[in-house]
């Protein structure tokens, strides 16, 4: 049964019996708590002495912190940047998992341990070390905004609010730019906008 995100990916059995720090559920086939020194997530934990099969799985392999990637019952997929916005306006079938990073070094991920997502219209990703609550139709008014812009040569400085004088010609555009720069969906949507 799936009912935590570390169930999608592949468990490596160990012989350890005890409460996983990652997830909280108790296993019988855990490993020993030996995380690497590229760990950087000590806050994302919670009380318990092992990890178990599920959650080593997700820790052990760097590729799932220094990628981006989408996670459902199929398993898991990498992500390019180029991948990011379509596949947020377009989700899999629930429950799914997506974690997006720009620097690759933070273990952000953990924010979905116990927060799969069954709604493809409103769900959570992470980006980086921060967890961000997505509304699908609010994403898909950003993601028409931020092509358009790119479209008229807006750069990426400009669609974080540092609008240049030449492209206030374009007044409505720059207005919802404008509207949405302090919001941390626009972030990600002015990462992954070519
Ligand atoms: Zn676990």
């Amino acid at each position: 049964m799936i009912s935590k995100l570390s169930d999608l990916f592949k468990p490596i059995p160990g012989t350890e019996a005890g409460t996983c720090i990652v997830c909280g559920f108790e296993t019988s086939r855990g490993h020993d708590i030996d995380l690497s020194d590229n760990f950087t997530a000590w806050n994302l934990l919670q009380e318990g002495d092992v990890i178990c099969e599920h959650c080593y799985s997700l820790l052990k392999n760097q590729d799932y912190r220094r990628k981006s990637w989408i996670a459902d019952s199929q398993g898991v997929r990498f992500l390019q940047r180029g991948e990011v916005l379509d596949t947020l306006l377009n989700p899999p079938e629930p429950p799914f998992a997506i974690y997006i990073t720009r620097t690759g070094k933070k273990q952000g991920f953990l924010h979905l341990v116990n927060r799969l997502n069954y709604s493809r219209d409103r769900f959570f990703i992470a980006f980086d070390d921060s967890l961000i609550f997505v509304d699908r139709g609010r994403l898909s008014e950003m993601v028409d905004v931020a092509r358009r812009a790119r479209e008229l040569k807006f750069s990426k400085a400009e669609l974080l609010g540092d609008i240049r004088v030449k492209h206030w010609e374009h007044r409505e555009l720059c207005e919802r730019i404008l509207s949405f720069s302090k919001n941390p969906v626009w972030e990600v949507v002015v990462y992954a906008v070519e």
